[in-house]
């Protein structure tokens, strides 16, 4: 994750800490770089802006450059700065999933790894959280969607909804909400249909599923190798249906890594959770630090 971003910016800082002293052109040079390696990185054009602007100011004031050691107090700035473009200013709150038995509706586009990563939540919070969880997959134009589910649940030791065919979406949504009440299940969560387009109809089901599940959290799974396009998916998705929260996926690829950096400016939708492989245990709770700290590496 983010190896060109971080080779580059690695270069860049290596030069300013080994200067003894800095000036305010040294600052402005070494961020005209930084700019260039965060849009190499498809990082938006405003997010990268306003980032290069912000650390600019703070690093030219002559309490930087006159310090002993102005390189490293640049890149502490930087790392800063990585944090709060990241999560914004607050730490995310914990899930919401109080109040048993609480709905995660799981949205994206086909091939996000939508499935793969409903399949790795419920794992991780039967194992973290000790909750029970229900998964049931509403993807009622392939079977083949319906079954990887099922036989990810068997695998992980999690239940999934028994698959009747023939049921709408919402059908399949109304019968997760009563069998995990009955059944007492902490948490049940939707596996929504992908397309491979944001297209009306796959929206106005969503909608329709949300508004019958009334769920606790939206997460929105995207492909973290995409860029600005992940970033794109995620305002219409918002717009559309509401998220509560993004998952990165394919974060373990050598991708740009943009999508990490300008989803959160662009979006105002906190990263959640990323993806790092394909195995059932490859899912991390996103920490903005740690991020920040393989992108100055
Ligand atoms: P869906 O169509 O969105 O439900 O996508 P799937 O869950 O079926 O995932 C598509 C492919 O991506 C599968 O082969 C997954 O194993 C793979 N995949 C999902 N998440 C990750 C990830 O974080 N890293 C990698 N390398 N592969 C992933």
């Amino acid at each position: 994750m983010f190896e060109n971003l971080s080779d580059r910016l690695g270069r860049v800082f290596d030069r300013l800490t080994k200067q003894g002293a800095l000036s305010e052109e040294d600052v402005t040079a070494a961020m005209r770089e930084v700019r260039v390696a965060l849009l190499e990185a498809d990082v938006s054009l405003p997010v990268a802006r306003s980032f290069v602007k912000s650390v600019t100011q703070k690093a030219t004031g002559s309490a930087v450059t006159k310090s002993i050691t102005p390189g490293q107090q640049v890149v502490k700035i930087v790392h800063d700065e990585l944090i709060k473009v990241l999560q914004g200013e607050d730490e995310p709150e914990a899930l919401r999933i109080d109040n048993p038995p609480a709905p995660i509706l799981m949205v994206g586009l086909q091939g996000s790894g939508k499935t793969t990563t409903t399949a790795k939540l419920a794992k991780r919070l039967k194992d973290r959280e000790k909750k029970r969880v229900l998964m049931a997959s509403l993807d009622t134009q392939r079977p083949a969607a319906m079954e990887q589910l099922a036989i990810l649940g068997q695998q992980i030791g999690v239940d999934t909804l028994p698959i009747v065919p023939g049921q709408t979406a919402v059908q399949i949504a109304q019968r997760a909400k009563q069998q995990a009440a009955l059944g007492g299940y902490d948490v049940y969560m939707l596996d929504t249909a992908g397309r491979l387009h944001i297209d009306e109809v796959l929206m106005n089901e969503v909608q329709a599923v949300r508004d019958v599940a009334n769920p606790r959290e939206t997460l929105l799974v995207v492909d973290g190798l995409t860029g600005q396009d992940a970033v794109n998916v995620a305002t219409e998705f918002d717009g559309k249906v509401g998220i509560s929260g993004v998952v990165l996926t394919r974060m373990d690829g050598d991708g740009r890594g943009g999508a990490a950096l300008s989803m959160r400016a662009v979006t105002g939708k906190p990263i959640r959770f990323v993806g790092l492989g394909e195995k059932m245990d490859a899912l991390e709770g996103f920490d903005a630090s740690r991020v920040a700290g393989r992108i100055l590496g």
